[in-house]
């Protein structure tokens, strides 16, 4: 048999999926998936391989199935008199939002999120076989209380997924907000998820969702290690809430899911967050002053309280994309239409994205004229 035919009997609703991915092109200056720019330390990086020796010689073993010390550690990091308890870590937040619909969402059940909003979440109702509603989120980005409130009563769902900071479009939401979905989802057999991917880049005076937990144990709050953190590559995201709702989530786990190595890679960079972290002021400076220069070439910003910025609106991104690309900077072509997304690099990412960006701009406004 051919291989063009063989068709294997996968679900319908993947026969005409492709993976789901950004490009990842070889070109100097990489600002489109919100990385920290800035590699561990030497002094970390030593730490790191220290402790990955440690547990190597116990790697006939599987890992602390619970991770306890792991969850230990990262209650302790986040503070609000939470303990190891109520915490809970995956592969990446990815992973802990994927247990969260295998516990709470499946067959027969809906999730509620407002968009413009992340691109993957689709995708983990998808493979969860969860319905998912995708509600439009106001013209400013933010989600109106009363919008939701109603949707919660239309659409009865069992799971409401909020990014603040929400990704692509940047700004966090008012906490009387997402208070009030947590009121309206109290008695409505509903669990309530703000995916807080971007919390330790959020601008001065607003607050997490962390502060709510004590009032909502039905509220649960992600976060992860991949973006202020600084260790996309260790795959470490984690989630904070109640005890039941951590239970919940064991049931579905695979077990053995976090392996040793990445246990103990997670741990050392929380023993050196005052190092891991220690970007994050100059990045957010770095992220305003962002801001600022793309308003001063008259395009419209969107707030943001993340290592990003949502700028535009051009008649053909695309072409701005590839121009950009050609210049060597590589961005993101996501968000609504006209939009593109651009990750806070070094000082010098920044320079030489606003020197590409200079030079596609007058080409890029003569086209959205055009329309
Ligand atoms: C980047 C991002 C995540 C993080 O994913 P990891 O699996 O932890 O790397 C989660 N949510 C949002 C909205 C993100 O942008």
């Amino acid at each position: 048999m051919s291989r063009d035919a063989l068709r294997l009997p996968v679900r319908a609703e993947l026969a005409a999926e492709r993976p789901y991915g950004a490009p990842q092109l070889d070109v100097p200056v990489l600002l489109n998936v919100n990385e920290n720019p800035y590699p561990p330390t030497t002094e970390v990086v030593d730490a790191m391989a220290a402790a990955v020796r440690e547990v190597a010689v116990g790697l006939n073993r599987y890992p602390d199935r619970d991770a306890t010390a792991l969850r230990r550690d990262l209650a302790d990091y986040l503070g609000h008199g939470l303990s190891a308890d109520q915490v809970w870590a995956a592969n990446g937040s990815n992973e802990v939002m994927v247990q969260v619909l295998q516990a709470f969402g499946g067959p027969g059940r809906t999730v509620l999120t407002f968009g413009p909003t992340y691109s993957m979440y689709p995708q983990y109702a998808r493979d969860t076989a969860t319905r998912l509603v995708t509600l439009p989120r106001e013209e400013d980005f933010t989600v109106a209380s009363e919008a939701a409130t109603a949707a919660v009563a239309a659409e009865r769902p069992h799971v409401v997924v909020l990014a603040s900071p929400n990704n692509p479009t940047g700004a966090a939401l008012p906490l009387e907000t997402i208070a009030r979905i947590c009121d309206v989802t109290r008695n409505a057999q509903a669990v309530v998820v703000v995916d807080e991917a971007y919390a330790e880049f959020r601008r001065a005076g607003t607050p997490s969702a962390l502060s709510l937990l004590a009032d909502y144990p039905h509220l649960a709050v992600t976060r992860t290690m991949s973006k202020a953190f600084a260790l996309a590559g260790g795959r470490l995201g984690y989630l904070a809430s109640s005890r039941e709702f951590v239970d919940a989530l064991q049931v579905v786990r695979l077990p053995y899911h976090l392996s040793s190595v990445t246990q103990a890679v997670a741990r050392v960079a929380l023993a050196h967050r005052d190092t891991m972290l220690a970007r994050v002021q100059e990045l957010r400076t770095e992220r305003d002053v962002t801001t600022g220069w793309l308003r001063e070439q008259g395009l419209t910003v969107a707030d943001s309280d993340a290592n990003f910025v949502l700028f535009g609106r051009f008649a053909d991104r695309h072409r701005v994309w590839q121009e950009l690309v050609w210049r060597g900077v590589l961005i993101r072509e996501t968000g609504p239409d006209g939009w593109l997304r651009v990750s806070i690099g070094s000082a010098d990412e920044m320079m030489a994205f606003k020197r590409a960006l200079g030079e596609v701009l007058p080409q890029a406004q003569r086209l959205q004229e055009a329309t």
